[in-house]
């Protein structure tokens, strides 16, 4: 796998600072409530939304998998010895 480790803030962190919301297409400003833009129709909040935190997924799989494999090679290490 090629994980980006560009990113390596949390999710807490990606949340913008920023009081004014712009559109992430053409830039026009943003109203809280608003979930589309008004200027270009671009959705507004789906991009937010739309980000699965998908490397923590990988990242937990992966402790799974390395658990998993180091219980296994426990065993197997009592079951030899
Ligand atoms: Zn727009």
């Amino acid at each position: 796998v090629s994980v980006a480790t560009t990113a390596p803030a949390p999710a807490s962190a990606q949340a913008e600072v920023s009081p004014q919301e712009v559109c992430p297409l053409c830039g026009a400003p943003l109203k809280p409530e608003q979930s589309w833009c008004l200027r270009c129709g671009a959705a507004a909040r789906t991009r937010l939304a739309a980000q699965p935190n998908w490397k923590a997924l990988v990242v937990a799989l992966l402790v799974v998998v390395v658990l998993s494999l180091g219980v296994l090679a426990a065993a197997l290490v009592k079951l030899a010895g």
